[in-house]
């Protein structure tokens, strides 16, 4: 609670003081739009918070998660990596995708989206100009499927590597407020991959990229080869 209301303190006390600076009426219309530019990054945050606070409290509250028939990874990548594509576009990065075909899971679809989205989105903005995401999808002894998400961005030293699930952990927290970052995205996909009955790992090397790891169960049934054949 009293991470919360700090971090929602911060982008309120921005609030308050833009309100009062936009009362002037002697101000030339070039500040008043600044400032309101401003106090819409501000509330857009604070928006963004309170959605990544509820979507962590239903991921918290107890109870299993109904999975909705199996699912295709490789469509379901591809539609993720679409919506994200506007993002990618500013930031200047490529995605790429290379998911086995006739890879499945049963798994509840908003759950797998909560977890890969947040990943990808990291993976862009953490990202440099230029730079690539590439989103993998592979079989993995028998019963599991490795979904991958790498990046050729800045890298996490490996002091931090530990702490990075835990709420509001930043590695920097002034690029990750100017990133437009809430703290939470790696707490919600850390929660929603152990929903799914599996587990979420990271390798990265400053300077060269981070690979987040999602180990997730394959649909029953499926063959070793992800095919689907019996
Ligand atoms: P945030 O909203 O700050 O991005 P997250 O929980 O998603 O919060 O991530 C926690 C921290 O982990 C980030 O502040 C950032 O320092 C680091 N991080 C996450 N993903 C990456 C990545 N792909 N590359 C480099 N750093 C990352």
């Amino acid at each position: 609670m009293a991470n919360v209301s700090h971090e929602l303190r911060t982008p309120l006390t921005a609030l308050a003081s833009l309100a009062e600076l936009l009362q002037d009426d002697s101000l030339p219309a070039e500040r008043r739009r600044h400032f309101l530019e401003r106090l819409e990054i501000q509330v857009r945050r604070m928006a963004r918070l309170v959605d990544d606070l509820l979507t962590l409290s239903r991921l918290e509250e107890n109870g299993a998660v109904s999975a909705s028939g199996p699912l295709s990874l490789g469509p379901f990548v591809e539609d993720l990596l679409k919506s994200l594509e506007p993002l990618a576009a500013r930031a200047e990065i490529s995605l790429e995708t290379s998911v086995a075909e006739g890879l499945r899971v049963t798994a509840d679809s908003s759950m797998l989206e909560a977890a890969l989205k947040n990943l990808v989105d990291n993976a862009i903005r953490y990202n440099r100009k230029g730079g690539w995401v590439r989103v993998s999808g592979d079989a993995e002894d028998g019963a599991w499927v490795r979904l991958a998400v790498s990046d050729s961005g800045e890298g996490i030293p490996a002091r931090h590597l530990s702490r990075i699930f835990e709420r509001f952990y930043r590695v920097d927290p002034h690029r990750s407020r100017e990133k437009g970052g809430t703290g939470l995205g790696l707490a919600i996909a850390k929660h929603a991959a152990q929903k799914l009955g599996g587990e979420i790992a990271v390798e990265s090397t400053v300077g060269e990229g981070t690979t987040f790891s999602l180990r997730i169960p394959q649909a029953s049934g499926e063959g070793a080869d992800g095919t689907g054949s019996p």
